[in-house]
């Protein structure tokens, strides 16, 4: 008895695990009955008792796709950081949906605060405002890369899809899911947050295309939670180059993977780093050069802290920078 019981336990994970591994149809109310193969070696039909059929993705041949075998990292954020806005074609059809891909709106809200530039700061996706515990849906099938937290992002779910696409989902309160877990679209990955740096529970999404964000409004109107088309074109040319993923500690977009210890020593660098700046208030009669003698710097460094400085045009009371 005791044997049996040992061996349904370890069955039963084991048939779970094989389930996870093929794509169902959540309105197919037949039973299958068999499997056919098709010319493409990705898709199978299955018949089914009642007369139908549908289609059925292969992930054991999907995976083998370059897409999910190249650039892939569970390791950091960006997987894509050597590739070059210049070594992508000037344009690439992405195909969003088809016979057997589906979209889901990752959650349904007028997007508060859009894509591109926010205090100066670039902004890599769209913030849609929920309540904390809201679920939240994978947009596409695909192979989650990360799930992990950072101290900007939060809890962070980073899925690739079968179409070269990378969707993120920041702030989450909880991640139901693990790096190299296949998801449908549609699927809960987690719930909604505030984790991270964040000022209110809100869903951070992003897409991206080798790394290089782009406005998730381009592909979908997130109040209907309708795609635009079923193909998106995407031009090299509006692309940002900045918008590829840069490793700045304390932007939201955070790529430190760290122990705790490691972020609070990289915080305190910073924080150090601000703390020495100096500044000095012009008086009266004094010139840059003065200024230089009296702080004990160069001119040059006083050029380059302050950029946007006229030498010529100093007048007092000014604040320059110098350290
Ligand atoms: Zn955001």
């Amino acid at each position: 008895m005791k044997k049996i019981f040992l061996l349904i336990s370890i069955l039963l994970p084991l048939a779970a695990h094989a389930q996870s591994e093929e794509l169902k149809f959540p309105d197919g109310k037949g039973v299958g009955i068999d499997t056919l193969d098709i010319g493409d070696a990705r898709l199978k039909i299955v018949l089914k008792d009642d007369h139908t059929w549908h289609y059925i993705k292969d992930l054991s041949v999907v995976a083998q796709d370059s897409t999910f075998t190249s650039h892939w990292t569970e390791e950091k954020i960006n997987a894509y950081s050597d590739v070059a806005l210049t070594s992508l074609p000037y344009r690439v059809s992405i195909a969003l949906v088809d016979s057997v891909s589906k979209w889901t709106c990752p959650y349904k809200a007028k997007v508060f605060s859009k894509f591109g530039y926010r205090h100066g700061r670039r902004h890599q996706g769209v913030d849609l405002p929920y309540p904390t515990g809201t679920p939240v849906a994978a947009a596409f099938d695909g192979k989650v890369r990360v799930s992990t937290y950072t101290k900007g992002y939060g809890n962070l779910v980073i899925i690739r899809h079968e179409n070269g696409l990378e969707t993120y989902y920041g702030h989450l309160s909880k991640r139901n899911v693990e790096p190299g877990d296949w998801v449908h679209s549609g699927d809960i990955i987690g719930l909604g947050g505030s984790t991270g740096r964040s000022t209110g529970p809100h869903l951070h999404f992003e897409t991206r295309y080798r790394g290089f964000a782009f406005d998730p409004q381009w592909i979908a109107d997130y109040e209907t939670g309708e795609l635009h088309s079923p193909v998106f074109v995407l031009k090299r040319i509006y692309l940002d180059p900045s918008s590829h993923y840069v490793p700045q500690s304390l932007d939201e977009e955070d790529d430190v993977f760290g122990t705790d210890e490691q972020i609070a020593a990289e915080e305190a660098r910073i924080i150090a780093e601000r703390n020495a700046m100096r500044w000095h208030t012009v008086r009266k009669g004094e010139t840059i050069s003065s200024i230089a003698i009296k702080e004990g710097v160069s001119q040059a460094k006083i050029k380059k802290l302050n950029p946007n400085l006229n030498p010529n045009r100093i007048s007092i009371g000014q604040k320059i920078r110098v350290n």
